[in-house]
């Protein structure tokens, strides 16, 4: 078969076709619990070239139905739930698709396979910036950012990616050429005149919402941020009155539509910032904490924990190494404290990082001393940082965390699969200690750390374990179904931002429940009706899937 399709893109396809062993094998991971083994490699070099590569594998798979064929879209790589991952055909966009074309006063125009890194270069030149961007930021790219509705430190504030994309132009699954946008009424009415997989797709998704509304409504998640799911809550604005299908693609990790240009709303970032840190050695007064801090408005209100706290002192020195000699150094001398909290075992259960952005550097520790007034007579140990020089550090370790893990853990694997849940602030004296039992049955097979972001309600508890061992690997199917149950008991969701990927799609029904699991079921039908596009994730994806494709090795 691939050389069939070989050969048929051999005559149209502008980029590159590759099933060498080295881009095989790159292909195979993200940085996910998971590895498949892709048949091709493509790297469409624009648009057209993505819809010719669509086209034949549509035509293949009208040739054949049985026929496992499919093509699965991958940007950066760095999906945590097993997105990108797939045994067909892989369309690859960080070769060629890697241009900003345009940035506006306040949105910027890009491919998907721009770094964010290079695409906050381009932004900031223009002083904007998309406000959403993942801890993951050097690593990743936009083409995961939207199709994952990323989230990251500065969520809080401003919200996810899906607030922020205006426009995507997409590749539909016949091949067809399209931009999603928000449409009046009257525009709308005109696209489901059409007759075209495109005039289906409005005509269908519109009868759709329409009828199911009080469903929609009531499961739609009410915790602050989301990524599981179709977001089909989100298509019709209320406000204004708009139809825009651009916010369903965002998340969707590429099962209904293949995006090429995205139009991206851009903020002004504040200019000056100050940081309140919390140590916090018990944890019932959290809720209280949180509580009190976000009536001061942060920027952004994140966390990391003791065993996070003490990985990051221990790995101080490869942390460090990455960071040229005089930031090192300045760095070193900042972590001397900590090294000596470590060495006395005077570590913090928790420490609670809550940043104010302001206009001058004044306004913005007149916040952070206000937000530890609010928190006096909590007798907690406390620090303001007056610029980010002085926070940085704690920047590190939060955003360092789990590459530092996936690095450094010889015998381990930083495992993500109760990696991203969300839960209302309100709730946390309740479920910590509920999730706290669930955990404590597995100590002598895993160790964990927490971090995340605790204004939104959002932790990463990414445990380390050896699964190369079979009885661990079990533990994977044994332990999330609970967690996420008790989850859901409190009104959270299992992913804010990571999404849902393969190891978290069988876990749909459980969240949205039977109506709302068949809604998914006829939004993926409607936009991809013989499934080419990323099979098994979002729908028909299963608990066999999870155990089959775990990795058997720790690297
Ligand atoms: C250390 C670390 C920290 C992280 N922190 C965060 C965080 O703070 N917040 C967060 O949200 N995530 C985080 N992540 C997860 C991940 O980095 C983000 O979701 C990121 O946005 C994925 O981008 P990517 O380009 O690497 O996507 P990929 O891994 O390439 O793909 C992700 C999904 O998007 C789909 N996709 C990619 N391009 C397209 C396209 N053009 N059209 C349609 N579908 C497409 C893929 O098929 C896949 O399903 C973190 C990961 C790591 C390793």
């Amino acid at each position: 078969m691939n050389e069939e399709i070989k050969k048929e893109l051999a005559e149209t396809f502008k980029g590159e076709i590759s099933n060498t062993q080295e881009d095989i094998k790159e292909a195979s991971r993200d940085t996910s619990l998971f590895t498949r083994t892709p048949s091709l490699i493509t790297y469409p070099t624009d648009v057209d070239d993505l819809a010719t590569l669509v086209k034949t594998i549509r035509k293949a798979k009208e040739r054949d139905n049985t026929l496992s064929i499919s093509v699965t879209a991958r940007s950066g790589g760095t999906d945590m739930s097993g997105g990108p991952l797939t045994t067909s055909v892989v369309a690859s966009f960080t070769k060629h698709m890697n241009h900003v074309i345009e940035v506006g006063d306040n949105y910027a125009i890009t491919e998907p396979g721009v770094y964010y890194r290079d695409f906050e270069k381009e932004t900031l030149k223009k002083g904007i910036l998309l406000p959403s961007y993942p801890a993951s930021r050097e690593i990743c790219a936009m083409g995961g950012i939207v199709a994952n509705n990323s989230g990251g430190e500065r969520t809080l504030a401003y919200g996810k990616t899906q607030k922020y994309v205006e426009e995507l132009e997409v590749v539909l699954s016949d091949g067809s050429i399209t931009t999603f946008k928000a449409l009046t009424n009257t525009e709308l009415e005109e696209k489901k005149k059409l007759d075209t997989l495109e005039g289906d797709i409005y005509r269908k998704m519109d009868i759709l919402i329409t009828d199911n509304m009080d469903v929609i409504e009531k499961h739609k998640p009410k915790v602050s941020k989301n990524s599981a799911g179709y977001a089909i809550w989100s298509i019709r604005d209320k406000d204004t009155h708009t139809f825009n299908l651009a916010k369903l693609i965002c998340g969707s990790q590429g099962t209904l539509a293949l995006w090429s240009k995205a139009k991206l709303g851009l903020v002004v970032p504040k200019p000056h910032r100050a940081m309140l840190v919390i140590f916090l050695t018990k944890m019932d007064i959290l809720p209280e904490i949180v509580q009190r801090v976000l009536t001061q408005n942060p920027e952004s209100f994140e966390s990391y924990d003791d065993k996070t706290f003490t990985l990051a002192v221990k790995f101080l020195p490869e942390m460090l190494k990455q960071m040229g000699l005089a930031k090192a150094t300045r760095l070193g001398i900042d972590f001397i404290p900590e090294m000596e909290m470590v060495a006395v075992g005077g570590v913090p259960k928790m420490i609670l990082m809550a940043e104010f952005a302001e206009e001058t550097i004044e306004e913005a520790d007149a916040k952070a001393n206000k937000a530890r007034e609010a928190l006096s007579d909590l007798n907690l140990q406390t620090k303001i940082e007056k610029n980010e020089k002085e926070s940085e550090k704690y920047w590190i370790v939060r955003r360092e965390s789990f590459s530092l893990l996936r690095k450094n853990l010889h015998g381990l694997y930083a495992s993500p699969f109760i990696d991203d849940f969300v839960v209302p602030p309100e709730t946390y004296p309740e479920f910590f200690p509920k999730l706290n039992k669930l955990l404590a049955v597995y100590k002598d097979h895993f160790i964990y750390t927490i971090a995340g972001h605790v204004g939104n309600g959002n932790f990463h508890i990414i445990p380390l374990m050896n699964i190369a061992k079979a009885e661990n690997r079990k533990i994977v199917l044994e332990l999330a179904p609970k967690v996420y149950a008790l989850v859901i008991s409190y009104g959270g969701t299992t992913t804010g931002e990571h999404n849902d990927g393969i190891i978290r799609t069988p876990y749909l029904p459980l969240l949205f429940g039977e109506k709302m699991e068949e809604l998914f079921k006829t939004t993926k039908q409607i936009f991809d009706p013989i499934n080419i596009f990323n099979p098994g994730k979002k729908v028909g994806g299963t608990f066999d899937d999870i155990e089959r494709d775990m990795l058997r090795s720790n690297t």
